[in-house]
């Protein structure tokens, strides 16, 4: 089982571990913790790099299987030894510039039900740029302007942005966590992760955030479609 150090601290960049195991086949290595993000939830894995007994080596995503996050070798190489210790660096740039963009997408969403009623189905992201899903029948042109100006209001309003793991039924009691869909959650999972923007928005998430939307910097609005006739989905970027 891996410790998952990025769900306590989204700002952790190297770590130390231990191997635990490896899959030679899929040329991936098990660690007892880490800081890479498996991906998940619209948010790429993470890459980055492994230092084991000197060697490098360069990891080109994780993925989490079961209780393990498995780290994939960018290039062929022997797997170190099980109980060796490791280094873990994760490339932070573009993790960084996830987090502001994840962080991003929490506003949009916070801001769209707050001013027009309209709920999240679904999100994408990459570095700098995502898209959201809406139930936003009234979505239309003249909107776009409206909804970039009010979250870009938001990042200016420096909300916090707090991370909690609850219980399962303590989370069911929170109002705003049951409109995000919460009881798709899988009946075994006994704890759940809480991404806050403290006055704006609340769901259950297993991704990285910045701390505070100050962090996000400018976002534009660049475009929406329409996916039929209550469905919309609205593309934003967010300024390097
Ligand atoms: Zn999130």
């Amino acid at each position: 089982m891996t410790e998952l150090l990025y769900q306590t601290d989204s700002y952790l960049q190297e770590f130390e571990a231990t191997v635990t195991g490896g899959d030679g086949e899929a040329r991936a290595i098990l660690l007892d913790r880490s800081a890479f993000y498996p991906g998940g939830g619209g948010q790429p894995a993470d890459s980055g790099l492994l230092t084991v007994g000197g060697q490098q080596y360069p990891i080109a995503r994780a993925k989490k299987i079961g209780e393990e996050v498995y780290h994939y070798l960018a290039a062929n190489a022997l797997l170190p030894p099980v109980g060796a210790p490791a280094r873990g660096q994760i490339d932070w740039e573009r993790r960084y510039q996830l987090m502001r963009t994840h962080t991003a997408l929490h506003v949009l969403c916070g801001v769209v039900f707050r001013d027009y009623g309209a709920q999240v189905t679904g999100g994408d992201m990459d570095p700098l740029k995502g898209r959201m899903d809406f139930e936003f029948e009234t979505m239309q042109k003249e909107l776009v302007q409206e909804i970039e100006t009010a979250v870009n209001r938001e990042v200016v309003n420096a909300h916090p942005v707090r991370v909690a793991i609850l219980p399962r039924e303590q989370a069911f009691q929170i109002p705003d966590l049951i409109r995000t869909k919460i009881n798709l959650l899988p009946e075994g999972i006994q704890q759940v992760r809480v991404v806050e923007l403290v006055g704006l928005d609340l769901q259950a998430d297993g991704g990285t955030h910045v701390a505070n939307t100050r962090e996000v910097g400018h976002i534009r609005v660049v475009d929406y479609k329409s996916k039929g006739k209550i469905n919309k989905r609205i593309y934003i970027e967010v300024e390097d």
